[in-house]
């Protein structure tokens, strides 16, 4: 199974190696869909963990234990599609290509794709994108 979590963590926990622990201790693939982390000032990741459930309760038990705040990603991607002006600035920021531009130079959605990265919040001019609420694991 699959599951995104957003971790926040203090200035102490940058330096350590948490994501080769979860690795190599609880047999879980870790896919970092975005970061924000900085030296001396703490951060938070996005990730996508993979393994089997009993993996994925250890190693969110495991970061709980060690001070990282924990919330599960639950919601989707909310898009005002009705409103886009196809101006494609979306599309530089989605590794995935959930976002693309046809050969029309429209631009096409597909959710299917879509990671939750948050990217294109930022991206589009017109503010079309949101991500909806995270609930604590
Ligand atoms: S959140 Fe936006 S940028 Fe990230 S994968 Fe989904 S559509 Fe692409
Ligand atoms: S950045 Fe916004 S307006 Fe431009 S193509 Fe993407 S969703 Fe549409």
């Amino acid at each position: 199974m699959k599951k995104r979590y957003a971790l926040r963590f203090s200035p102490t926990l940058v330096e350590q190696p948490i994501v080769s622990k979860l690795v190599r201790i609880y047999d879980v693939d870790i896919n970092i869909l975005n970061a924000d982390v900085a030296s001396g000032r703490g951060g938070k990741l996005i990730v996508e963990l993979s393994g089997g459930q009993e993996a994925l309760e250890e190693s969110v038990a495991y970061l709980n234990e060690i001070g990282i705040i924990v919330s599960e990603m639950v919601k989707e991607l909310i898009f005002l599609e009705d409103a886009c002006i196809d101006c494609g600035a979306c599309t530089a920021v989605c590794s995935p290509k959930a976002l693309s531009l046809d050969e029309e130079a429209m631009l096409r959605f597909d959710a299917s794709l879509c990671v939750v990265c948050g990217l294109c919040v930022q991206a589009c001019p017109l503010r079309l994108f949101s991500v909806s609420d995270e609930r604590g694991a």
